[in-house]
């Protein structure tokens, strides 16, 4: 939270897309761990069904086709999208709230989201994208997940190559050969893109007319 008005700013709309087994789901559970950090998760909904290592609510919400299409229709969605054949969407509220806190909201949402949000939220975005480091090593993590059939499987491999293009979408891109590297190089973006002038101008304006003043 900020303190001071030097440290007041705008909030971060902080997007990590990848394809599935790229090392996103792990990434996002480390940056969120880091308290320091203060990040808030957008916690999306979707149809698909749930895993058993997720929690409604806490991964995501799971829920019917019918609820996706009354929040899409009256507007809750910030953006949706179908994905593997499921329909995933971010509700507005929530991140509203965040950022009206000044606080950053991190999304794990695809490149078909991201370009909804960016076109919606502007320069207030912040856009990655991670690679794994071979379709070997990204068949192999997603057999190790043991979670989905080797049906969804073969589907998101599939879907993996045409996500895998999109990386030109993105601010920054990453290719995942090591966590921590790749966790350090999340925590040096964030850290510098809260540092840009357009998201620090109002609280650094003051600081400046006090300094003026001495
Ligand atoms: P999974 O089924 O593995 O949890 O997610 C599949 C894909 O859907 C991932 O690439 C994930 O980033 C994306 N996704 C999750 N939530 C949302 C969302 O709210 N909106 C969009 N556009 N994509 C999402």
């Amino acid at each position: 939270m900020p303190t001071t008005p030097t440290d007041a700013r705008r909030g971060i709309v902080l997007i990590l897309s990848s394809p599935s087994g790229a090392g996103k789901t792990t990434l996002t559970r480390m940056l969120l761990q880091n308290r320091d950090l203060d990040l808030t998760l957008s916690i999306s909904v979707t149809t698909r069904q749930r895993r058993s290592s997720e929690v409604d609510g806490i991964h995501y919400r799971f829920i019917t086709q019918r609820q996706f299409e009354s929040m899409r229709d009256n507007g809750e969605l910030l953006e949706w999208a179908e994905v593997h054949g499921n329909f995933y969407g971010t509700p507005r509220g929530p991140v509203e709230e965040i950022l009206s806190r000044g606080r950053d909201a991190l999304f794990d949402i695809d490149y078909q989201g991201t370009q909804q949000v960016r076109e919606k939220m502007g320069s207030d975005t912040v856009t990655i994208f991670i690679l794994p480091p071979s379709m070997k090593e990204l068949r192999a993590r997603l057999e190790r997940r043991a979670e989905d059939t080797r049906e969804a499987i073969e589907r998101r491999l599939d879907n993996a190559r045409n996500e895998i293009q999109r990386w030109k979408q993105y601010d920054y891109v990453l290719v995942n050969d090591d966590l921590q590297t790749s966790f350090d190089d999340l925590l040096a973006i964030l850290r510098a893109e809260r540092q840009r002038r357009p998201r620090r101008a109002k609280g650094i304006e003051e600081f400046v007319s006090r300094l003026l003043q001495e």
